[in-house]
């Protein structure tokens, strides 16, 4: 995974074992399976009669920062990357948008980074995957759109002053609680962190006007696909349920971020989690309830193809790759 060989996981793993003194809670992640995936880019499942794609938009290698996760140190988050088997040089932030064909329409759920607009130059590669499955961008027919970070909405539209739309005949369904909020935001009364990405919002979304949409509730947005609002993560963060028959996918999104940290660690509050008392909330809800249903989840950026199961693990959780 994230590039790394397999030889080179299998002795990172066994090393990290070693020095924890780990006795199987080393996730191998670098299966023959999640490998060829990775290679290719996508990996395609079915949820009944919907396909779901994963499309891997790239990682963003992120330098250790010790305000990263507020109630961590940057020792612990190392050990928890250690013992999930990845690289603690850097903290792995994949990204996974998903396209959808439901209805006989291609939907996309987020846009990814943007080809480089945003998450450093591992990521960008989205476009290039979606082409991979033979989806062409005037193909895309809807997107859903689950919250407003630069992660999830840079691939909408080429950079400034271009200001292209990527995929014309796209409606794009978002969530209103969090239109409302960035757009209706006073820029200077943001902390400063925020101020480029809500400047971004409110200088991109206008432009769209004829094709956004907003939602809220849990009415399907499409066939087969309903919103759970699951906020903190921002103010109108979206997570998913897919079904079709008796099949069904909860699409966590950023609910919880890389799995090794915040899944197996629940309490653990990300930097960039507007309200992180509200996010811990909904992410225990959330997982309480994957866990209960035993429903398949996926991820944003869980590592590639950021699908599987979650289960109870002492004060925390797991995920299971599928
Ligand atoms: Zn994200």
């Amino acid at each position: 995974m994230y590039e790394m060989t397999r030889r080179d996981l299998i002795i990172s793993s066994a090393a990290a074992a070693a020095v924890l003194g780990l006795n199987g809670r080393v996730a191998f992640l670098g299966t023959a399976h999640a490998q060829k995936a990775m290679e290719q880019g996508f990996h395609r499942y079915k949820v009944g009669d919907i396909e779901v794609t994963a499309l891997y938009d790239g990682v963003w290698e992120k330098t250790h920062d010790p305000g990263f996760i507020k109630n961590a140190t940057l020792d612990q988050t190392k050990a928890a990357l250690a013992a999930a088997g990845l690289p603690t040089e850097f903290v792995p932030i994949p990204f996974t948008p998903s396209a959808v064909k439901t209805g006989g329409k291609i939907v996309l759920i987020d846009t990814g980074t943007g080809s480089g607009q945003t998450g450093g130059p591992k990521a960008g590669t989205f476009m290039k995957h979606l082409a991979a499955v033979g989806i062409a961008a005037d193909a895309v027919a809807v997107i859903i759109i689950s919250h407003f970070h630069p992660d999830h909405i840079s691939g909408l539209m080429t950079k400034a002053p271009e200001n292209k739309r990527v995929f014309p005949n796209a409606e794009i369904l978002v969530p209103a609680a969090e239109y409302k909020f960035w757009m209706e935001a006073v820029i200077e009364g943001l902390p400063e962190g925020r101020r480029p990405l809500a400047r971004r919002i409110q200088e991109m979304f206008p432009l769209m006007k004829d094709k956004v949409h907003l939602f809220e509730g849990d009415k399907e947005l499409v066939p087969g696909v309903r919103p759970i609002f699951a906020p903190g993560h921002s103010p109108g963060h979206t997570a998913f349920h897919v079904s079709s028959g008796k099949d069904q996918l909860i699409m966590l999104v950023d609910t919880t971020l890389i799995p090794a940290l915040f899944v197996r660690n629940p309490g653990w509050h990300v930097a960039n989690d507007q309200d992180a008392a509200m996010a811990e909330a909904t992410r225990r809800k959330l997982l309480d309830r994957v866990v209960a249903d035993k429903v398949t989840v996926t991820g944003y950026h869980f590592p590639f193809p950021a699908v599987g199961t979650i289960s109870k693990d002492g004060s925390g959780y797991a995920f299971r790759p599928a």
